[in-house]
């Protein structure tokens, strides 16, 4: 496979370089080669990409809901039939092992699309009765969206960014990672494929700074960033000098609470996927482990037994099921949020180890005797880390659970239906889970609280994100007036 794409930017309908850019390197994490280079986007490249994407967006939007959702349906039957070789590429991208990628990524873009392609033709306001007149709302779409990737999801990222955008009659500008340019100049292939007008998904390459020049630009009317929290605020700050509306799926440091009563071969797979997929880098994984007392040796036993069994190796290699960081300055962190859990009082029960091999990998950490106030209990370290704690009262773990200036998701295993609900409830979190972990269904809104963000994604309520509504009074009687 050429994971070299044909040029930098995907911009009206077409690949588009511009090599006067800064050159970004593309590496495979798990050997550390080079395998692309692109170029970041010039302002005449980003000029390109708003123009193009303004002109198209009134046209679309013009259009019925029907005939645009048809696109992106037809977009989601490309995605899945060519899902093996987005998946390669995927991984290729972010170095998760192609075991993960083949059900994850492309095949998640593929039911975003599918899904907001169902929905296009049911964008619908409402009608309100006031004697006899009345009016309605109508839901717009918004005009220019920027979409900003982290490198974790590239695939997933843009497709749940676009979807709702394109079906609402958007156009979208999207930026990918530095990191992990490629996987959206593919998504913008098969969209114009699928018969998507050109300029209505436009893909630019870039760091910060081309992010910064999208956002900042007086035809962009929303920004959905997927991202950390000190980004976050940036580019949030940057919306709002010019009132624009914004997504902000940001970081957190999800608690995952075990109760003694819970069936804990599921509690320790649930906490192995909220913890090791995607080697760790996954925004809502849940890795503030709180385990009862009453259940904690067993818990640990078997979550040793079953960490040790992963299959850590060649990413290609489907069997595969625990592959590199993305990236030598992730790896770094890793190891640094390490060294300082252990020397702050926790102790590893297993892993840890960074592979003496090209690439950046490090074996699945589980550290245990952590305590609230230790470093590793506070920041995201978005690597395969697990934190474990214990706690022996309901009400108290709850008070620890929450005491993060995150929000973005919690999970809770307890055979005990009542409880479940109980502590849902109190949970200050914008996705939760009882009894599972990270599944994310496209149908099911998905997003944080407090720091971890603002809005959702998918499910109808991301068609409200990328629209607004237009209140429409209509007076069906004469008009009075005082003089
Ligand atoms: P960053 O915040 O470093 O970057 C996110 C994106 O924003 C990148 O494309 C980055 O460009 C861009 N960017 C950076 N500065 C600016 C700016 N001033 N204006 C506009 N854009 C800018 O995040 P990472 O890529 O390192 O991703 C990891 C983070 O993402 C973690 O905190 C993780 O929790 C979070 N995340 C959240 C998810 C969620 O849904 N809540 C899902 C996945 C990840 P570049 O990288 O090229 O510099």
């Amino acid at each position: 496979m050429t994971t070299q794409p044909k040029a930098s930017h995907f911009i009206d309908g077409q690949y588009v370089e511009d090599t006067s850019g800064t050159p970004i390197e593309v590496i495979y994490p798990a050997t550390g080669q080079v395998i692309a280079t692109v170029y970041e986007a010039t302002p005449a490249i980003v000029e390109q990409a708003l123009t193009s994407a303004a002109r198209a967006q009134a046209e679309w939007a013009a259009r019925d809901g029907t005939s645009r959702g048809r696109v992106l349906r037809r977009a989601a039957q490309i995605i899945m039939e060519r899902n093996r070789e987005l998946s390669v590429l995927e991984t290729y991208d972010t170095g998760k092992p192609l075991q993960e990628t083949l059900v994850a990524d492309a095949t998640s873009g593929a039911d975003a699309l599918e899904y907001f392609g169902g929905l296009a033709a049911d964008v619908t306001g409402q009608a309100m009765q006031f004697g006899g007149d009345w009016a309605y709302t109508i839901r717009r779409p918004l005009g220019v969206c920027v979409g900003i990737g982290a490198w974790n999801y590239p695939t997933q990222i843009a497709c749940w960014k676009a979807a709702p955008a394109l079906a609402t009659g958007n156009a979208m500008i999207f930026k990918p990672s530095e990191t992990t340019p490629l996987c959206a100049l593919k998504v913008a292939e098969i969209l114009i494929e699928a018969g998507l007008p050109a300029g209505l998904f436009n893909v630019v390459q870039g760091r910060g700074a081309v992010g910064a020049a999208l956002t900042g630009d007086a035809r962009v009317a929303k920004v959905s960033l997927t991202g950390s929290v000190p980004t976050g605020r940036k580019v949030y700050a940057a919306a709002a000098a010019q009132m624009k509306q914004v997504t902000m799926e940001l970081g957190g440091k999800s608690p995952f609470i075990v109760f003694a009563d819970a069936d804990l071969d599921d509690a320790v797979s649930g906490a192995i996927n909220a913890n090791f997929y995607s080697s760790g880098q996954v925004c809502s994984n849940g890795t503030r482990v709180f385990v009862h007392a009453d259940v904690q040796e067993a818990f640990l036993a078997k979550l040793k037994a079953r960490v040790e069994s992963a299959t850590i190796g060649d990413p290609m290699d489907e069997a595969t099921n625990f592959g590199p960081m993305t990236t030598q300055a992730q790896l770094d962190i890793t190891r640094h949020h390490l060294e300082t859990a252990q020397a702050e009082g926790a102790r590893v029960i297993t892993g840890g180890e960074v592979l003496d091999k090209p690439g950046f990998w490090i074996t699945p950490a589980v550290l245990a005797g952590v305590t609230d106030d230790m470093t590793v209990a506070r920041q995201e370290v978005f690597g395969p880390v697990m934190s474990v704690l214990t706690f022996t009262d309901e009400a108290d773990v709850i008070t620890r659970a929450n005491d993060t200036e995150f929000g973005l998701s919690a999970g809770l295993f307890t055979q005990d239906l009542t409880r479940a609900h109980r502590v849902v409830a109190q949970l200050r979190a914008g996705t939760c889970w009882i009894n599972q972990y990270n599944l994310t269904p496209v149908g099911m809104p998905f997003g944080g609280s407090r720091q971890s963000g603002i809005g959702r994604e998918n499910a109808r309520m991301a068609m409200d994100h990328f629209t607004e509504a237009q209140t429409v009074y209509v007076g069906m009687s004469p008009v009075e007036a005082a003089f």
